[in-house]
């Protein structure tokens, strides 16, 4: 293949531009804010399971202390209805007395709610504790998140930003260039780590860092300057200027 020599030298631009553009899709794949925000959503969704759990515990309790009072309303309203017949003390006494008994019995029980009431309540305040604990604890993860998510979303606007840079000063050196050797020069790069053309540089191809033999390096010397030379190497583009060293 035959190309004008600067075109052979700004397809070196051209792969400039290239690797840069490389780099910057590496940025992007690599940013520290990935794994960060990987492990922080672990983390919160540990500690909402965790604050579903303190919930549960504070209903659950809330639902015992309900029903302790349901009943207690009901041993109230006993007592009540039994004092007042007691009160306007009509009806025989066998009966009267068993009222006076019930009415006992009632107010043990009556205490008794009372003083399971009160060791729920207490429990309650932990597990109320407890939970305002996560719920604390998830906001600030949250936060944290939050902020994580705005480096990384800048990250990604600079690393855009810079690759639409350096594709607006590609797309014109390309569409410059003869399509034949670009098209080539894409070929060796899709096959050879993205690297396709190479300076030779003191007579070592700067692609695979291979000194030329003195046999190669003659083969090269001799090409006409518009002859695009390739590396007997690494099959790459090899580009001359005046640093080859021939
Ligand atoms: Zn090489």
């Amino acid at each position: 293949m035959k190309a004008d020599p600067e075109a052979q030298r700004r397809l070196l631009d051209l792969q400039a531009i290239d690797i840069a553009l490389t780099q910057l899709a590496h940025k992007r794949k690599a940013l520290p804010e990935h794994a960060e925000l990987g492990k922080l959503a672990r983390e919160l969704s540990t500690m909402e399971d965790q604050r579903v759990r303190a919930q549960v515990a504070v209903d659950d309790l809330d639902r015992d202390i309900d029903r302790l009072e349901r009943d207690a309303e009901q041993v109230r309203a006993r007592k009540e209805k039994d004092q007042a017949r007691l009160d306007a003390g009509t009806g025989p006494s066998r009966e009267l007395e068993a009222l006076q008994h019930e009415i006992g019995t009632l107010n043990r029980r009556q205490s008794e709610l009372e003083d399971a009431e009160l060791e729920l309540m207490e429990q309650r305040e932990t597990a109320q504790a407890a939970l305002d604990e996560v719920v604390t604890a998830l906001e600030a993860r949250r936060a944290t998140r939050a902020e994580a998510e705005r480096r990384r979303d800048e990250a990604l606007a600079a690393i855009a930003k810079d690759e639409e840079f350096r594709q607006a000063g590609r797309r014109p050196l390309a569409a410059d260039l003869p399509a034949d050797l670009v098209t080539l020069y894409e070929k060796i790069r899709e096959s050879s780590g993205g690297i396709g053309a190479a300076m030779l540089r003191q007579g070592r191809c700067e692609g695979c860092r291979i000194e030329l033999a003195g046999g190669d390096r003659a083969r090269v010397k001799a090409a006409a300057t518009d002859e695009v030379v390739r590396c007997e190497e690494c099959r790459r583009i090899l580009v001359r200027t005046a640093e080859s060293g021939l």
